[in-house]
């Protein structure tokens, strides 16, 4: 039974959105995703900024509700679960957010940050107190850090904090959700290092998401790729490089990933355009007005993801 199992998920927002100007439109955030993340297995999903990723997160975690479609976790369907369950739920999947600095208080200190899901679940005062230094010697932090503020730490160090909060819990699976697109090439390095010791050491899960394939290909095992709200392609990370893999997944290998995070990554010449407005995705395969392989049949029929190789699906008429 896999740890995390998404059959058919399906996002959508109603409402007025701003393309160029307002309209009222359907945004098709998340659009039919299935896929499945073993125990013990870092599962990567990449795609360019706006592609759906982090509703994807969202969804998985709970944070948001569907709009159709299932969400397994060890077994049991949760997109429903609300009160106790959710509760109990909510122990073991914790979520990492890119912004370190916005996801923590900036009034409380360290120590408190990492104590609050602890406060929450009802743990003693002295379990907990004994468990916030053993939660920051696991990330790498000194026990006179716990009285520090956010603003006293460097980003690199802020993400330590997050990552020790998520842990507190002791949860099966992390979702971490572009987790060092923020940091420094250096300090992105040191808590790759830091989440593959803690994977391995405390027999974790991760769903590993961000733009940036070289940081999901340091962790992952096996990486989904995101366009427009859909997967075109699950992929082993070290079949990545190999020819043959879908026209995106390869834009994204050959991509120039953008220094600064808020930028969008700079995709392969050959990629014409940017992707297309959500609310009107193309008819076909959604990929065709920027594919350079596109035939005749892309521009009518949508490709359905299926097996392509050994542990491949991709959704491509041409594979
Ligand atoms: Fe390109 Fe056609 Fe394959 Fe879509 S189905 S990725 S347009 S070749």
């Amino acid at each position: 039974m896999s740890l995390l199992e998404v059959r058919n998920l399906v996002k959508h927002y109603e409402g007025s959105f701003y393309f160029g100007k307002y309209r009222r439109a359907k945004v098709r955030a998340v659009d039919g995703i299935s896929l499945t993340l073993e125990r013990g297995e870092v599962l990567g999903l990449v795609g360019e900024s706006g592609c759906g990723k982090s509703t994807f997160a969202r969804l998985v975690t709970r944070l948001e509700e569907k709009t159709a479609g299932e969400i397994y976790f060890d077994g049991q369907e949760i997109s429903g679960c609300t009160g106790k369950k959710l509760r109990r739920l909510r122990r073991h999947i914790q979520i990492i957010f890119q912004d370190s600095a916005s996801s923590l208080n900036p009034r409380w200190k360290a120590g408190a940050i990492i104590e609050e899901p602890l406060v929450n679940y009802g743990i003693s005062r002295e379990k907990r107190r004994e468990r916030v230094l053993e939660l920051m010697d696991l990330v790498g932090m000194e026990p006179g850090d716990a009285d520090k503020y956010p603003h006293e730490f460097s980003g690199g160090q802020r993400q330590r904090i997050n990552i020790a909060r998520a842990l507190a819990l002791e949860p099966a699976l992390l979702v971490c959700d572009e987790p060092v697109s923020s940091l420094d090439v250096s300090i992105r390095a040191q808590v790759l290092n830091l989440l593959r010791e803690l994977k391995e050491r405390l027999s974790l899960s991760y769903l590993f998401i961000s733009h940036d394939l070289a940081a999901v290909s340091c962790l992952a095992a096996r990486v989904a790729v995101m366009y427009l709200g859909q997967i075109v392609e699950i992929i082993p990370a070290s079949q990545l490089h190999l020819q043959g893999s879908h026209p995106y997944t390869r834009a994204l290998v050959e991509a120039v990933p953008a220094p600064d995070p808020r930028q969008k990554t700079v995709l392969k010449a050959t990629l014409k355009g940017e992707p297309p407005d959500p609310s009107r995705p193309p008819r076909g395969c959604r990929f065709h007005p920027r594919c350079p392989e596109a035939t005749g049949i892309c521009c009518e029929e949508k490709p359905v993801l299926k097996e392509v190789g050994k542990e491949r699906t991709a959704a491509c008429h041409l594979r």
